[in-house]
């Protein structure tokens, strides 16, 4: 049994289709999918999304809520810290089953720990040297390099992250034809990752997910740290696109009282997600971007899975049935690979 698990950031569910994603398309129709796509935990944010994919548990047990985590003084990116608990690399170490992880976003190493992996791209867990996206992270192309170069589809199991859908949903909006073009090559990559792990094919699942949508950008600039000053009020506030994580801040109906603030949702005992109006970011934004992520509006996720063991059947049963969450895929892979990953 061999276990590919790939992640397309920000690919919308909605794009899923035999015209725009034909490759993935042909591995839906072949396994199984969810129509209406697998959901997200909170922050719709990438780094908590991969957190929860490796551990299988939320971010009020893995620790991290938005991209950035506080550590009791400021904000640091969750690369440094990484999840708490045990992960699907560890389990698989723990194991003896080899793991590889070759990512695009080159903080995704440290955010889901997966220097624990027996390879792990780029290695540092720094930008690599290599052709990049218009964002700077590793291009697609980069990635399915790395793939031959670390020999990842030898492993037992094996993580895969391709960054470009995110980077151009940023760039012109999740649904803007320019980003469908490059969705369609991004497909094209997964179609070059698909072929090259022909060999194995028979006794390989394939799940290919997102992390998490994006909507159109509307408006931006609103500063909720801002306010709690001018109100006295205590907390401090990060912010992450279409959302922002309040540490330590007011409880929940007071944050709802602010007019801009259309909803909040409580993490933990000392994390309030809140959100604005759809398309409405909290902060500074980059006037020439159309799309971002965060708020609940964009939990759906992408959730495919495939190959040819015949595992494959009753994976692709149960996620047709029930909509999967992403703190699921590892409790799957824990299952199909025997490991004894811990909650
Ligand atoms: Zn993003």
């Amino acid at each position: 049994m061999r276990v590919i698990f790939v992640v397309i950031d920000a690919l919308p569910n909605r794009w899923v289709s035999e015209k725009w994603t034909p490759n993935l398309w042909e591995i839906a129709m072949n396994g199984g999918w969810s129509p209406k796509g697998g959901r997200a935990v909170l922050s719709t944010a990438t780094y908590p999304n991969h957190a929860s994919f490796v551990t299988g548990r939320d971010p009020s047990s893995h620790g991290i809520f938005v991209n950035r985590v506080w550590n009791g003084s400021e904000f640091i990116i969750s690369s440094q810290i990484g999840p708490k608990g045990d992960t699907i690399f560890k389990a698989a170490k723990r194991a003896g089953v080899s793991s590889a992880a070759v990512v695009g976003d080159h903080n995704l190493i440290g955010v889901m720990g997966a220097d624990h992996a027996d390879v792990c791209w780029p290695h540092d867990g720094k930008r690599p040297d290599v052709p990049l996206d218009e964002f700077r992270y590793a291009a697609d192309t980069s990635v399915l390099d790395a793939v031959d170069s670390t020999d990842l589809l030898e492993a037992d199991f094996s993580f895969v992250h391709f960054n470009e859908p995110d980077t151009v949903c940023h760039m012109f909006g999740p649904d803007a034809m320019e980003t469908r073009e490059r969705i369609r090559k991004t497909d094209a990559s997964l179609g070059t990752l698909v072929e090259r792990s022909k060999p194995h094919w028979e006794d390989t699942v394939i799940i290919v997910v997102s992390d998490h949508d994006q909507e159109e950008v509307v408006e931006y600039g609103y500063d909720l740290a801002d306010v709690f000053s001018q109100k006295g009020l205590p907390g401090v506030v990060e912010n992450e696109g279409t959302c922002a994580v309040v540490v330590d801040g007011p409880d929940r109906n007071t944050l709802m009282s602010f007019d801009e603030i259309e909803g909040a949702s409580i993490l933990d005992d000392r994390h309030t997600l809140v959100w604005g109006k759809s398309g409405h970011i909290f902060g500074p934004w980059l006037e020439d971007f159309h799309g971002s992520h965060g708020s609940p509006r964009t939990s759906t996720q992408v959730a495919v899975v495939g190959g040819g063991h015949p595992k494959v059947n009753e994976l692709a049963n149960l996620i047709s049935k029930e909509r999967p969450s992403a703190v699921d895929w590892a409790w799957h892979i824990n299952g199909l690979l025997e490991l004894s990953l811990e909650n």
